[in-house]
């Protein structure tokens, strides 16, 4: 059978994947935008053709929903959508390989692809991170998002960046308890926030709202502390916290014990480029972008030719830089295409060229309050787990590093990090900082990556009865 053929495939229907999709249906390209979520809107803008629950605030962060709405109009157009599939691979010439609820395994054709796929949370590991009671704060705001529930009643914040404020302003607003806003980064370090929320209006607000809660709670944050280890008492869970200094070391005598039911954690991002990388695009690695990143030039176009990418993948820096790099990959398929003057093109790119900078300069800002010195890896405890998949601690990939395994593949290799059933989503990340903070001279390279990129069921692959 043919491979259905679209003139464009966009992967990902996040804030990046949605306003690409609206600019393309208003021009009536045969567009297919798919996403394995269930639903539009990506991280962000989650299921929002779904009735909001009216008591639930601070929900979405950004005014462009309207991207949402624009191209949801065009479904039944130019426009098709596929909200349950997942895309396992990408071949030469642009043959994608996606599994989907109804059609099963299927295969597409696109004349031009637009990765969209976003990022995943990343965790600043500690003693007990991995047991029950303990919880990242995307995860949490998931609850709330798509169920409207609280994931306990009283919980304890800790990490770096805005979402745990915009959690605590949610916990607070629903009636919850805040145990203690632990902020990982140092007061003076955050009054650089103003310097770089430059356009982001929507953002402020919600900042402010968010304020408006934790000082009428009377709940005042503390800086420069993070948890070092959590355990299980009873129905509780006990955090160990201690102040950490710029360099990442700990200040004697500074520990603090909380008891609490729920630990909520974040510490950033990193972009899931797996599908760019078996698509054989051009990576790149920068702290100041979130780890690992695809790179594209100003039309978003990345090393391969007719392959765009647009949103957390080409560097973290949150859903108003994934909007207009979004718009700026379907300007430029439009250009190619021929569908959108040389002047047309020119002017609208070199708007949203501008934005994009005054985005990126608040990603590294927020990169760097999420970064983990090289100091502070040398105090985790070597009982400490990275690879929760496979139960491989700190101290185990410690000690492989020292026996000379100073690259990401064999470490993999040696010790099976990163071999489970998350492919190293989770301790990848890690995995390249430890590397970094052990060997600073080393060679750094991500995992590879073999198609299925996702794990699939084995009766979706052989059609019929599978003995
Ligand atoms: C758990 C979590 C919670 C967040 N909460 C907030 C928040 O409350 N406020 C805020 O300002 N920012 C939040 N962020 C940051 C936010 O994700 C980004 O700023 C913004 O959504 C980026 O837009 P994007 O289009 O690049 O990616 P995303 O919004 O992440 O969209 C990417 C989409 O690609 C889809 N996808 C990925 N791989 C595949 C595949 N192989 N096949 C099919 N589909 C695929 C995903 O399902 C997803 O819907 C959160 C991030 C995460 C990870």
């Amino acid at each position: 059978m043919l491979a259905e053929e679209y003139d464009v495939v966009i992967i990902g229907a996040g804030p990046a994947g949605m306003s690409a999709a609206s600019i393309l249906a208003e021009h009536s390209v045969k567009t297919l935008l798919i996403d394995e979520n269930g639903h539009l809107g990506g991280q962000l803008w989650r299921g929002l053709t779904e009735q909001p629950d009216s008591s639930f605030r601070f929900i979405n962060s950004s005014n462009n929903k309207i991207n949402l709405l624009a191209a949801t109009g065009y479904r039944n157009g130019s426009l098709h959508i596929h909200e349950t599939a997942c895309v396992l691979g990408v071949f030469p010439e642009n043959y994608i390989l996606l599994s989907s609820k109804e059609e099963g395994i299927i295969e597409i054709k696109a004349g031009n692809i637009i990765f969209a796929t976003g990022a995943r949370e990343k965790v600043r590991p500690f003693e007990g991170w991995t047991l029950p009671g303990v919880m990242t704060v995307g995860a949490v705001q998931i609850l709330l998002k798509n169920h409207h529930v609280l994931a306990a009643s009283e919980m304890l914040i800790n990490g770096a960046g805005p979402l745990m404020y915009l959690l605590a302003g949610n916990v607070l607003s629903r009636n919850g308890k805040i145990t203690a806003l632990l902020d990982r980064s140092s007061f003076t370090s955050l009054l650089g926030t103003t310097r770089v929320m430059g356009g982001q209006l929507g953002k402020l607000g919600q900042g402010f709202s968010s304020l408006g809660y934790l000082i009428k709670s009377r709940l005042l944050p503390k800086y420069s502390r993070q948890i070092v280890r959590a355990e299980s008492k009873g129905d509780r869970i006990e955090a160990t916290t201690v102040e950490i200094s710029s360099d990442g070391t700990i200040v004697n005598g500074s520990s603090q014990r909380y008891k609490t039911q729920l630990i909520a954690m974040t510490n950033g991002f990193v972009g899931n480029i797996e599908l760019p990388q078996v698509a054989g695009c051009e990576l790149d690695y920068s702290s100041d972008k979130g780890g690992w990143f695809v790179t594209v030039d100003s039309s978003m176009e990345t090393s391969v030719s007719t392959i765009f990418a647009a949103g957390e993948i080409t560097g973290i820096a949150g859903g108003d830089k994934a909007v207009v790099e979004g718009q700026l990959a379907a300007l430029s398929v439009l250009h190619q295409l021929e569908r959108l003057s040389e002047t047309d093109f020119g002017r609208r790119q070199k708007a949203l060229l501008t934005k994009r900078k005054q985005y990126q300069r608040f990603g590294t800002y927020l990169n760097r309050q999420w970064r983990i010195p090289a100091k502070e890896w040398e105090t985790i405890a070597d009982d400490t787990i990275i690879c929760r998949c496979e139960d491989i601690t700190i101290g185990k990939l410690r000690s492989w590093i020292k026996a000379g395994f100073t690259t990401s593949n064999v470490l993999k290799k040696a010790t099976r990090c990163s071999m489970g059933n998350c492919q190293g989503r989770t301790c990848g990340p890690l995995i390249y900082d430890i590397l970094a903070a052990c060997v600073p001279a080393g060679e750094t390279k991500p995992f590879s990556v073999r198609m299925p990129i996702k794990p699939v069921p084995l009766g979706d692959l052989v059609p019929g009865e599978v003995m």
